[in-house]
């Protein structure tokens, strides 16, 4: 018996350490693989906005345009400046999140905070349709402005981006009770949807959905992995669902005077 004992825990042994390695192992290949995907779509990221930039400058300095032609240029370089800005701050956020993220806390009134990324968005996306139903009475909300400020850019820019051509994104907040008081946020949109299975992974890293191949719309992987941890920092949680009749919903639920 002592031998056929010896036998199991070694074969246990090395069964678990087969696994041990291989996973880990594995780990180091996704990781690798990711970050290998994360350099391929920040240099293309990187590349096409700068392109444009260029060639505006470049065809405004060589020639005499009409003034029409000219501001069409100039608000497209605008827009194009605009997408390296927002690449630039998800990844300072990210490091930041990684090395010493610090919510600066400050009483913020959301409906503001919503209205003013709405206005934004819709300069930048012209086609795009908003609609925002308000909670008739909303408390403020002790919370770092920059951190909501990016948590509501990058899922209502979302709502957009992953909605083809006539993209209508719907703005939600409501009051309600978990154990304390807290706030909800929904964003819903009626765009491509996310498939059952990957709607835990969109929060990780450089995740996207697809392919290399399959993706048309540009993207890093960064955002709702920063908007994910910003919510945590705020002792909040996020949820994903899939719209009626289709399409996506992100709800926000963020507890007001814990933090
Ligand atoms: P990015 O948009 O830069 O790719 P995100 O982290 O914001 O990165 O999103 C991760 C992935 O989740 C996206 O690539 C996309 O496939 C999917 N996704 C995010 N938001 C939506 C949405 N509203 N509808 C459909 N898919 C979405």
């Amino acid at each position: 018996w002592m031998i056929v004992g010896e036998a199991v825990v070694f074969v246990i042994s090395l069964v678990l350490g087969v696994y041990f390695i291989n996973r880990g192992y594995n780990k180091e290949m996704v990781a690798s693989q990711q970050s290998r995907n994360f350099l391929l779509s920040i240099t293309h990221e990187l590349k096409s906005p700068i392109a444009s930039i260029r060639l505006v400058l470049e065809t405004l300095l060589r020639r005499e345009l009409p003034k029409e032609k000219t501001t069409q240029l100039q608000s497209n370089a605008l827009k194009e400046t605009e997408r390296l800005n927002t690449l630039v701050n998800n990844l300072l956020f990210s490091a930041k999140l990684e090395s010493s993220y610090q919510a600066h806390k400050e009483p913020l009134d959301l409906h503001e905070l919503l209205e003013e990324i709405i206005h934004k968005l819709s300069d930048k996306y012209p086609d795009a349709q908003f609609s925002f139903e308000q909670e008739d009475e909303l408390p403020y909300f002790q919370g770092d402005k920059m951190g909501m400020i990016s948590v509501a850019l990058n899922l209502l820019e979302n709502a957009v981006k992953y909605s083809g051509n006539e993209s209508k994104a719907h703005i939600e907040t409501h009051l309600g009770m978990n154990n304390a008081e807290q706030i909800k946020i929904e964003i819903k949109d009626q765009g491509l949807g996310i498939p059952e299975k990957e709607k835990k992974q969109i929060f990780q890293k450089f995740y996207r959905v697809g392919s290399e191949d399959t993706r048309t719309t540009k993207g890093t992987g960064l955002g709702l992995y920063i908007v994910d941890q910003i919510v945590r920092a705020h002792a909040g949680r996020i949820n994903v669902y899939d719209n009626e009749p289709k399409g996506t919903v992100f709800e926000i639920l963020l507890p007001v005077g814990q933090n």
